[in-house]
């Protein structure tokens, strides 16, 4: 069983580079895990990339990076799918015994 799993998300690290960040990039509003400010600004363009397709703002904004960061939030989204199921609770509670 992965410890990450059972790590919640830390405000004080970048949730993409794990970078301390002093200030919680959460609270940018239009993020949805805390980003360091490299990391916020490549979230932020890919999402701008996901309403526009053709616009494509720096050079390594290729497919690959687009599919990778899509991948990234994918993977974020099913470990916390996971931690939400009954399954998942068992696992912490028997892990504290
Ligand atoms: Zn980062």
């Amino acid at each position: 069983m992965a410890d990450s799993l059972a790590c919640g998300f830390c405000p004080r690290r970048c949730a993409y580079c794990g970078l301390a960040v002093k200030e919680p990039m959460a609270a940018a509003g239009d993020s949805p895990y805390p980003f360091c400010p490299s990391c916020l600004e490549e979230y932020r363009a890919y999402r701008r990339r996901e309403q526009d397709a053709a616009g494509q703002e720096a050079y390594w904004h290729n497919e690959q990076w687009f599919l990778m960061w899509q991948a990234w939030l994918r993977h974020m989204q099913a470990v916390e799918a996971f931690r939400r199921t009954p399954v998942f609770f068992r696992l912490m509670q028997e892990k504290q015994d």
